[in-house]
């Protein structure tokens, strides 16, 4: 499977694109990714790269109404806010000398960042989903304990649409962006996923279980629905990478 990126020129401007080859797809796909802020472009295996993009560019007004529809993308820029466990952290330059707190650290409600102002968006991003990764994997090894399972390991990804997921051999992946998400959220999610370690299904003693973990799971299950897809407009930018 092979990836890259191009530019859509269209009448009314450029689009940046995601172009992606898969062997499962059977047509043409052509989606918005607001995590780009352009789209994503899905080529079966055997369609070259120029079929592809004509395709997206006879689509180019569908597009254009759909990523000015979007909600505007956020970059981890100075001044901008960042949620962290729901609460909003103003992103704050702190100069180019690094810290004894590494390069990134949180005082109070500002996100305090060193070194080139180049690369913040990337030292946010990296703060974020090491973040990330020690409040999931801390819970989802207590939970684990508890349920008498094992985890096999935790990797972090950025998918479009889902959270969480469990492969059948124990391996659970997450989205890093959980880590803006309200507290009860991310661990909703934890719980659903270290659950199906047990019940590899969706069935209602799946459900009892995750209740029995947790005690209200409708709450962040519907704080997801309503606001889970606004997690993507933070740190915007193509430049990032899962
Ligand atoms: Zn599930």
């Amino acid at each position: 499977m092979g990836r890259e990126i191009a530019l859509l020129k269209t009448d009314k401007g450029e689009i940046s694109l995601n172009i992606r080859v898969s062997a499962r797809a059977q047509s043409i796909g052509l989606r918005v990714d607001p995590r780009i802020g352009g789209a994503e472009l899905v080529l079966p295996k055997g369609v070259s790269k120029n079929s592809g993009l004509k395709f997206a560019r006879s689509k180019g007004d569908w597009l254009w109404e759909h990523l000015l529809a979007l909600p505007k993308p956020i970059p981890f820029v100075e001044g901008a806010e960042v949620p962290h466990f729901g609460v909003p952290l103003i992103i704050r330059h702190m100069g180019r000398r690094r810290s004894v707190f590494g390069p990134v650290w949180r005082e109070g409600d500002n996100l305090c960042v060193t070194g080139d102002p180049r690369h913040m968006t990337r030292r946010v991003h990296d703060w974020l989903k090491a973040q990330a990764r020690q409040e999931i994997t801390d819970r989802g090894q207590a939970m684990a304990k508890n349920l008498d399972v094992s985890i096999k390991a935790i990797t972090l990804r950025d998918p479009r649409s889902r959270w969480g997921s469990c492969s059948v051999d124990g391996g659970l992946s997450f989205s890093w962006r959980l880590i803006m998400a309200p507290e009860n959220v991310l661990h909703y999610v934890v719980a659903h996923e270290v659950a199906h370690l047990r019940q590899m299904n969706h069935s209602a003693k799946f459900w009892r279980l995750v209740e029995q973990m947790i005690p209200d799971s409708d709450t962040p299950k519907a704080w997801l629905r309503l606001h889970g897809s606004g997690l993507h407009r933070f740190g915007a930018t193509s430049a990032i990478e899962s």
